[in-house]
């Protein structure tokens, strides 16, 4: 597939590190620009941009906090003027606050809300109307929204549902425009946010069909045919990529 993205313009939203950072060398790798957003990470953002373009590709990072609509917007204005346009946008950037329902503060609902709902909203609204026909929207959904298998996580299944719920009519208003819009649901993967050998591994590792966590670059390559001129009249799926975890 190396190549099949030539010509083509993409923004990973949370791309400085683990799955984000996977998908973006991914897609660069298959020949997109590439646009990436961070908050916390400047260092780490700016090492991905350099393993871009120490490969031949073209990469920016965008400081960007998903939770603030105005910065998000902003994103994708300097996606489109630095890069010239915007094909694929991946709603990656996500976090993981909870805990037992009743502990819960509403501080942390408003901040998962913020970033991983009106994060994803804000950011396929703006890049929905600069994208053209072949244009690509790409959710990180969480394989928890099929199967979860411990508590304190409530909150954050709440977060994953609606992104992968806003799909469903999203892809009627795009589809005349040639836009699909799909999500990736990653279950268990070695990451910063869940680590292989970390606590929620302890619960989950017995439940993984192929015996082992899933890597960031198995997630990448989903996300990179769905990104594709090949998935073209792929639109509206929850595309699941668990190791047999929700099986
Ligand atoms: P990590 O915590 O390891 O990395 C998160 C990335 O998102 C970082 O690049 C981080 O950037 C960025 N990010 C976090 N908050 C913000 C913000 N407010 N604004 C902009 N960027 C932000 O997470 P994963 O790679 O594990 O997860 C990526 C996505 O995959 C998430 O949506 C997650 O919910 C989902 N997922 C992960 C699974 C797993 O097992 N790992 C399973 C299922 C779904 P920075 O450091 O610069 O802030």
């Amino acid at each position: 597939m190396t190549s099949s993205l030539e010509g083509k313009v993409a923004l990973v939203t949370g791309g400085s590190r683990s799955i984000g950072a996977a998908v973006a060398k991914r897609l660069a790798a298959d020949g997109a620009a590439v646009a990436i957003t961070y908050h916390g990470s400047p260092d780490k953002a700016a090492a991905v941009v350099t393993d871009i373009e120490a490969g031949g590709g073209k990469a920016i990072a965008i400081q960007a906090d998903a939770g603030n609509p105005d910065a998000v917007r902003s994103a994708v204005g300097k996606t489109v003027e630095s890069l010239g346009g915007i094909d694929i946008l991946v709603n990656n950037a996500g976090i993981a606050l909870g805990g037992p329902i009743g502990d819960i503060s509403f501080e942390d609902y408003e901040r998962m809300i913020a970033v991983n709902v009106t994060g994803v909203f804000v950011a396929t609204q703006e890049a929905s109307r600069h994208m053209k026909e072949g244009g690509r929207i790409i959710h990180i959904g969480s394989s928890m929204v099929r199967y979860a298998a411990f508590p304190t996580a409530s909150l954050y299944t709440l977060t994953k549902g609606a992104a992968a719920g806003f799909n469903r009519s999203l892809v009627r208003d795009l589809g005349p425009r040639g836009i699909t819009v799909n999500t990736v649901h990653p279950g268990p993967t070695d990451t910063d946010m869940n680590p292989d050998g970390g606590p929620v591994s302890q619960i989950v590792g017995p439940g993984m069909a192929i015996g082992r966590y899933g890597k960031p670059h198995e997630i990448a390559s989903v996300v990179a045919y769905i990104a594709s001129p090949e998935a073209a009249f792929v639109t509206g799926a929850d595309i699941v990529a668990d190791g047999g975890f929700t099986a």
